[in-house]
């Protein structure tokens, strides 16, 4: 058997909406009819206040920094356990600082104590990632963010229909950002949002200026001025509203696609809960303040040789299982930023020690029982193995 690590589930309706933008003939250049269809989703749905499509997660997370408007050298707090677009997006505009931070060890989320550690003065935001569409726990940084008088951004890239209490992932900060790209659980193949969570005009009007190419294009289509022009600095970062089409479809059956994963998500659970309880690894912790998304379900094994033999075990068996984030703050661009290896002990172990079984919507009830006895049988093998337990 061959099983794929990700694959995009396709709900039927995308070749539709595709269809009838075509033979209706609208326009397929960005902020058509359907992205304002997918704007009114987003916001109905997830009690957005303003949602705008974006052609990626990591050109929503550029936005959202642009829009904040942060003096000159502003200190903006991060995981050092991400994806590089969280970082870059603070580094792109040349005037702000990436201040690493570390992770607490049951949801791999940052950890509310070290960002307490690491605020001085310069320090003007948080950008905060939910790791594997695991809330990070939003009282304790939002407290935070209120004492320091910080901005929030939430990068949410794995996030969608996920929640902090009864509030969804993206909608917290005071911007979120997600990502529709084909390995998240929603997908248009490439693609993102930017939600603005603040009843501020002007945050809005630059956010649509910047992605209309610096143009006040949005108000003019409004009706609300009779000519757009040059306003500001900017870039094109909306979608085609083909995907835009693609998309809809796919958000329309976010519930059942969340439904079919979180199925898969406990069943591989349940049935490597007894591992845990051996202390051989250890699994995923969900908070009680979190609703997931089963976006990733990991195994965090006791050394990078487990891992990777585990990973060798599990490819030799057609199976598509990877590790993950490789830490920011000692690649080399980390390094240029005066960061070293030992700086974070625990995203470093991490990130040498976990491993990612295949998940996604569609996946057959066969192919998840030979995930699990596969895993099963490399489990059992380390069980017989001297010294095997997760500390
Ligand atoms: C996937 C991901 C991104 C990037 O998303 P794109 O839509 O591919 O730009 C950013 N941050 C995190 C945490 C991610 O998982």
């Amino acid at each position: 058997m061959r099983i794929k690590f990700f694959k995009p589930y396709l709900t039927g309706n995308e070749l539709k909406y595709i269809q009838e933008l075509l033979t209706n003939e609208r326009d397929v250049g960005g902020d058509g009819y359907y992205t304002q269809k997918v704007h009114e989703f987003l916001e109905k749905k997830y009690h957005v206040k303003k949602a705008l499509l974006t052609t990626s997660c990591s050109t929503s997370l550029e936005l959202a920094v642009r829009i904040l408007n942060l003096p000159k050298g502003s200190e903006i707090i991060v995981p050092s356990f991400t994806f590089s677009s969280t970082v870059n997006a603070i580094l792109l505009p040349d005037s702000l600082k990436v201040v690493f931070c570390e992770i607490e060890k049951d949801t791999l989320n940052i950890d509310p104590k070290d960002i307490e550690r690491k605020i001085t003065e310069k320090t003007k935001a948080l950008m905060i990632v939910h790791y594997a569409g695991v809330s990070c726990d939003m009282d304790k940084i939002m407290r935070l963010a209120k004492k320091h008088n910080l901005k929030v951004i939430e990068d949410a890239a794995q996030g969608i229909e996920a929640k902090f209490k009864d509030k969804y992932l993206g909608t917290i900060g005071d911007l979120g950002c997600v990502s529709f790209h084909e390995t998240k659980n929603i997908t248009s193949g490439e693609g993102g949002a930017l939600f603005i969570n603040r009843d501020d005009k002007e945050l809005m009007e630059r956010a649509e200026i910047f992605r209309e190419k610096g143009t006040n294009r949005s108000k003019f289509f409004r009706g609300e001025i009779d000519k757009y022009s040059w306003v500001d600095l900017g870039s094109s970062v909306l979608p085609s509203d083909i995907l835009a089409a693609f998309l809809l479809a796919q958000l329309e059956s976010a519930n059942m696609i969340t439904k079919e994963r979180l199925k898969i998500y406990n069943f591989y659970k349940n049935s490597l809960a007894k591992y845990e309880n051996q202390g051989l690894v250890k699994l995923p912790t969900i908070p009680k303040y979190a609703k997931h998304n089963a976006h990733i379900f990991y195994i965090l094994f006791k050394s990078l040789e487990q891992r990777s033999a585990a990973l060798s075990f599990l490819k030799e068996n057609g199976i598509g299982a990877t590790f993950h984030y490789v830490p920011l703050h000692n690649a080399p661009e980390g390094k240029k930023l005066g960061y070293k290896d030992g700086d974070f002990p625990l995203t470093e172990k991490v990130s040498n020690c976990l491993l990612r079984l295949p998940i996604y919507a569609g996946m057959s009830v066969r192919e998840q029982k030979y995930v699990i006895s596969k895993t099963k049988e490399l489990l059992d093998q380390l069980t017989k193995q001297k010294g095997g337990t997760y500390a």
